[in-house]
């Protein structure tokens, strides 16, 4: 990792924590979860927000398998999308390290901070447990 690179602070910082295993969430005083880059929350609109640890666990709500991808995700097809639930927030990835056909609602999976196959960059993924 070079300290010369001028980062999109926010996000990027974020996915250095997640792949650290220290992946964190924004909770404001109202108890509403939500992940960075924030600055308010995007329920009350509180601007007291703390980082707080992510849950190390999440169930995917929702998914969606993708046979024919943009460009961008060619060499990674086919893969499948998912919303998790980790409680506090909703996180939307990459199911990775599993055949698509077994991704199924209700699956537990971890963050997993992986590489897109296809373009080189860091996207988020979920890793069955
Ligand atoms: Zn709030």
């Amino acid at each position: 990792m070079s300290e010369n690179t001028v980062r999109d602070a926010g996000f990027d910082e974020w996915l250095d924590a997640a792949s650290e295993g220290e992946a964190y969430y924004l909770e404001c005083p109202e108890g509403h979860g939500s992940l960075p880059p924030r600055r308010v929350c995007p329920d009350c609109g509180s601007t007291d927000l703390e980082e707080v640890g992510l849950p190390e666990r999440g169930e995917i709500e929702t998914f969606t398998v993708t046979h024919i991808p943009t460009p961008a995700f060619e060499e990674d097809a086919p893969y499948a999308t998912a919303i998790a639930n980790f409680g506090p927030v909703r996180i939307t990835g990459q199911v990775v390290g599993v055949d698509v056909d077994a991704v199924e609602n209700g699956l537990e999976v971890e963050l997993e901070v992986t590489v897109s196959e296809t373009t080189g960059e860091r996207v988020l993924g979920f890793s069955p447990v």
